[in-house]
């Protein structure tokens, strides 16, 4: 890493420490072309945040994890860009919620799989965890979907009762929510299609979002669900949040 993204306390260290992070995954053939589009968009809308989780955020943060803990059969999917700025975190929350991962991308490629499967099996090891790594096999298809994108795993995403997709796409986010499942997404862009539908979306920052659930795991042990939780309201509450700041 370069000396400015090595110092912490450079004021643009978390965001060059991801896209690092990002550089290093595309040399390992882990991302797909698009990849830094993808995340160009989504640092635009982190840029109005401010870099930080808002209240509406950790409140959808908190809701997420509670649904997560109550579903019988939970899934976290991976992609690319997740295997690359958040493996750890993803796989430390799946430990917590003792549930697969399940590598699912856009642009299936049996060599971007593998470089994805590969990352995931040693941080995997590098932390001491055991959490089931799905995606090498999958024998299953996503209703609705039309070809590589399609492919998942019959004892993962298939069969579960809620899922974690962060960075999703709108069709595949679509599919699932189709399928009865919660569906909780994690989207910088609040006005996404994937963000509009799913069942909880939190507006954050990838790593920022795993690491609140994984800190409210930590104290607080079980998160009830809220009843009340109105994710259209959360969602708004986010999008004012950034309007506000263009008006500052
Ligand atoms: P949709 O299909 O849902 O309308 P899209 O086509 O804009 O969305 P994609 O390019 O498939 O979306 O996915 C990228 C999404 O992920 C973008 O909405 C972007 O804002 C968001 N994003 C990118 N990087 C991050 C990150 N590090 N943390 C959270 N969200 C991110």
């Amino acid at each position: 890493m370069d000396d400015i993204a090595a110092d912490p306390s450079h004021p643009r260290y978390a965001s060059l420490l991801m896209r690092h992070r990002l550089e290093v995954a595309a040399r390992k053939g882990m991302l797909a072309d698009s990849a830094m589009i993808a995340h160009g968009r989504g640092e635009a809308f982190d840029y109005l945040l401010g870099e930080r989780t808002t209240d509406s955020a950790a409140r959808a943060a908190r809701q997420a994890l509670a649904t997560l803990q109550a579903a019988e059969r939970p899934v976290l999917s991976i992609n690319g860009n997740v295997a690359a700025l958040a493996c750890d975190e993803m796989l430390q929350l799946a430990n917590h919620l003792s549930c697969p991962v399940e590598v699912n991308i856009f642009y299936r490629t049996p060599e971007r799989m593998e470089a994805i499967l590969d990352h995931m099996n040693e941080r995997n090891q590098a932390l001491g965890l055991t959490v089931p790594v799905l995606g090498h096999a999958p024998d299953a298809q996503i209703p609705g979907l039309k070809g590589p994108r399609a492919a998942c795993h019959r004892d993962g995403l298939l069969n579960s009762d809620a899922v974690l997709v962060p960075l999703e796409d709108g069709d595949r986010c679509n599919a699932l929510v189709a399928m009865g499942k919660s569906v909780v997404v994690v989207d910088l862009n609040p006005l996404s299609r994937s963000a509009q539908q799913g069942t909880i979306t939190i507006v954050d920052e990838v790593s920022r979002a795993l690491n609140a659930m994984l800190e409210l795991a930590r104290v607080e042990g079980e998160v009830q669900v809220d009843p009340s939780y109105d994710h259209a309201a959360v969602l708004n509450e986010g999008l004012a949040e950034m309007l506000a700041s263009l008006k500052r």
